[in-house]
């Protein structure tokens, strides 16, 4: 047994026992960071705090849920994993399986995931293949490879990975010492949007928070399948990691919502990208596009006069930026300039003598 991840930290709320070998990246423990600047640029009268979930050993939340389902796999002695990814639980699934010694086979929609996670498939030996579909086609062909007995599914239809995932909570209530007013995270498969709401019901059960937040998803205009009411067969958006037409936890994903009195809405991919530069440059904090969903949600629910006074805001990003660095650099609005190699040069370039 290595390190000092969210099984460890959080056993006695996750289905292991005193024998379970656990698999380890020391994932979880993020960072909670108060957000001064950007509250103020939206008119303040609320407080905002950012966890940064791209502080995660392969730069994704998804690392909560595949520490335990990879533990679990292991535990029940299968000798392969196999996922469907839009990159992020590709990467995660890869690197715990390396981990692990095992087999870890991903599947991935052609051309649509972003360099970094590709990089990090490869680099950790998964084997890795490109479909000519979407992730939704994907996820099809991993239910039936999972119905052999030398496959576990690692997507978050595997149930241990929302009980990975839920620690996300329990973390945020041990640093404000209670849950937040509001929750507000990006939605994709729906998944994360269904741990959290349990990791706050259950800690609140457990007499470690007092209160419950209203979850806030939000997924992207062109992949919105819960607010249409139907799934959407073409999904499109610059936010891949969220480019999903029929979301595996739908259903769950919803209650949360409803009974949270929260809401799940869509923004559009200029106000995602909006979003994504906003909070780089008042904050100094670098996500991925499909992170910055929340963010835009903030944006967007203050605007429309929906967040209370005085309110605490609790917003989960989800992805490193430096998974994407091509989408940062179309996005950054500014350019680098090449100059000779003199002060006169460097000077003027930017405007000063
Ligand atoms: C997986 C992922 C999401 C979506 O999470 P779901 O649990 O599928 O709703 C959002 N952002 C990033 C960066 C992701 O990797």
């Amino acid at each position: 047994m290595v390190g000092h991840g969210v099984i460890q930290r959080y056993r006695k709320f996750l289905p292991v026992s005193d024998e379970t070998c656990i698999i380890s990246l020391n994932e979880g423990n993020t960072p909670l960071i108060e957000s001064f600047n950007l509250v103020q640029a939206l008119g303040g009268g609320f407080r905002m705090f950012v966890k940064y979930e791209g502080l995660n050993p392969t730069a994704s939340f998804k690392d909560r849920g595949m520490t335990l389902a990879v533990t679990k796999a292991v535990e029940k002695g299968a000798r392969a994993i196999v996922c469907a990814s839009t990159g992020n639980t590709s990467a995660s699934a890869a690197a715990y399986a390396a981990r692990a010694g095992m087999t870890c086979l991903v599947l991935i929609p052609e051309g649509k995931i972003s360099y970094g996670k590709m990089a990090q498939a490869l680099i950790h030996g998964a084997k890795t293949i490109e479909i000519r579909g979407n992730f939704d086609d994907a996820l099809e062909l991993v239910r039936e490879l999972g119905l052999r007995d030398d496959f576990e599914i690692v997507n978050s239809i595997n149930p241990f990975r929302i009980q990975g995932q839920k620690t996300g909570a329990f973390e945020i209530c041990d640093v404000l010492g209670d849950a937040p007013d509001m929750h507000f995270l990006p939605v994709g498969n729906a998944g994360n949007i269904t741990s959290y709401w349990l990791g706050y019901r259950e800690y609140k059960e457990n007499g470690h928070s007092n209160s419950l937040p209203r979850m806030m998803g939000w997924q992207a205009e062109g992949a919105a399948p819960i607010v249409r009411g139907e799934p959407i067969e073409s999904p499109e958006t610059i936010a891949t990691a969220i480019r999903i037409g029929n979301p595996a936890s739908w259903d769950l994903a919803s209650r949360a919502s409803e009974e949270s009195s929260g809401a799940i809405d869509c923004v559009s991919d200029e106000e995602i990208l909006d979003a994504h530069r906003l909070l780089a440059r008042t904050e100094g904090l670098f996500v991925e596009p499909a992170s910055a969903a929340g963010i835009a949600g903030i944006v967007k629910s203050k605007a429309r006069g929906e967040i209370p006074e005085g309110s605490i805001l609790a917003v989960t990003v989800t992805g490193h930026g430096l998974k994407d660095p091509g989408i940062a650099i179309d996005n950054a609005n500014t350019k680098s300039v090449v100059v000779e190699s003199d002060i006169e040069s460097v000077l003027e370039a930017i405007g000063m003598e």
